[in-house]
């Protein structure tokens, strides 16, 4: 078998083509929707995060503010920041780029951003909502994951799902968003005992590690859809996932390739929960 390719850059490019009619409409209200990106230090690979972001929103008609500012920027003063964005009604999503410098405490200035601006997905509110079903804004990758399922009518119900991975941003919501179709969730980590004895389990295999060939072709059953959430560097310096690509195409139903998977989703599900902020502040 070889698996069909989920196209990141495919949907992206139709969900952000329903973005920039949505913003139209809400600019024809005389609403336009606003992104403030918050860098502080010059983090290189933040430094291109920030950049793909601003001009994602340029490119699909949402407003946005990308502010810069030195490492040497306290605690107190990216609070002050934040509050005034909150307070800003040009802006409706605010998303302070991780990592901050060690001397900023990031869990407090998450928590300092308006639960209706959390654009991220990632204050307590937003974790919360997930958690309980609530609407909120759900975190940008895993829900970039559910929407991949989607675009190929993956029904998930009774379905039995593997992440392997149990960060707040990715892992853990990426569970719970599952769990909330229906699936029978396992979440696996680094103290996981036997992982291939819990991946060959799964009809859903969600890699979001941060190591290449986490997940190789003897740990995946036939058939299975497998989303590869993983950004690394291989030997040669090229960017490359947590998946043995070459290997698991050969046995898996579906996949995800890196670049080009769900990396181009992540940013997609900014602009739309963005465009939902400002949406619902209209
Ligand atoms: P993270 O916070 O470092 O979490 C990694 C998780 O993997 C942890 O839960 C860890 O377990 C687990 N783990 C480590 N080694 C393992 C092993 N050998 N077997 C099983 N589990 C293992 O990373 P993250 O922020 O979730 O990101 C994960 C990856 O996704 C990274 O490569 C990151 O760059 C990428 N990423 C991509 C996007 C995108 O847009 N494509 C967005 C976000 C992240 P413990 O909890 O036990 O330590």
């Amino acid at each position: 078998m070889t698996a069909q390719l989920i196209d990141g850059n495919a949907l992206s490019a139709q969900l952000r083509g329903d973005v920039a009619r949505r913003a139209q409409a809400l600019r024809a209200q005389g609403i336009t929707p606003g992104l403030a990106v918050v860098l502080v230090g010059d983090n290189p690979a933040s430094q291109v995060y920030v950049r793909n972001k601003v001009k994602a929103c340029q490119d699909n008609g949402l407003h946005s503010v990308l502010e810069k500012y030195d490492s040497s920027m306290t605690e107190e003063q990216l609070l002050a920041r934040v509050e005034s964005l909150n307070q800003d009604p040009k802006i409706h999503g605010i998303l302070v780029q991780l990592p901050l410098p060690s001397h900023i405490d990031a869990q407090k200035v998450i928590e300092a951003i308006s639960p209706a601006k959390d654009v991220d997905g990632f204050h307590i509110a937003s974790a919360g909502a997930l958690m309980t079903g609530m609407p909120g804004f759900w975190p940008c990758t895993p829900y970039g994951c559910m929407k991949m399922l989607e675009s190929i009518g993956y029904e998930l119900r009774g379905k039995h799902a593997v992440v392997i991975g149990r960060s707040n941003i990715v892992g853990k919501p990426m569970a719970l968003m599952l769990l909330q179709k229906d699936a029978t969730v396992t979440i696996c980590h680094s103290r996981t005992k036997d992982l291939k004895a819990q991946t060959l389990q799964a009809d859903v295999i969600v890699a979001a590690v941060g190591q290449p060939n986490v997940l190789t072709a003897d740990m995946v059953k036939p058939g299975a859809v497998v989303l590869d959430v993983g950004m690394n560097r291989n030997g040669e310096g090229k960017l490359c996932g947590d998946v043995d690509f070459a290997g698991v195409r050969q046995v898996a139903g579906y996949i995800t390739p890196v670049p080009g998977g769900v990396g181009p989703m992540t940013i997609t599900m900014l602009l739309i929960n963005t465009l939902q902020a400002a949406e619902r502040s209209a």
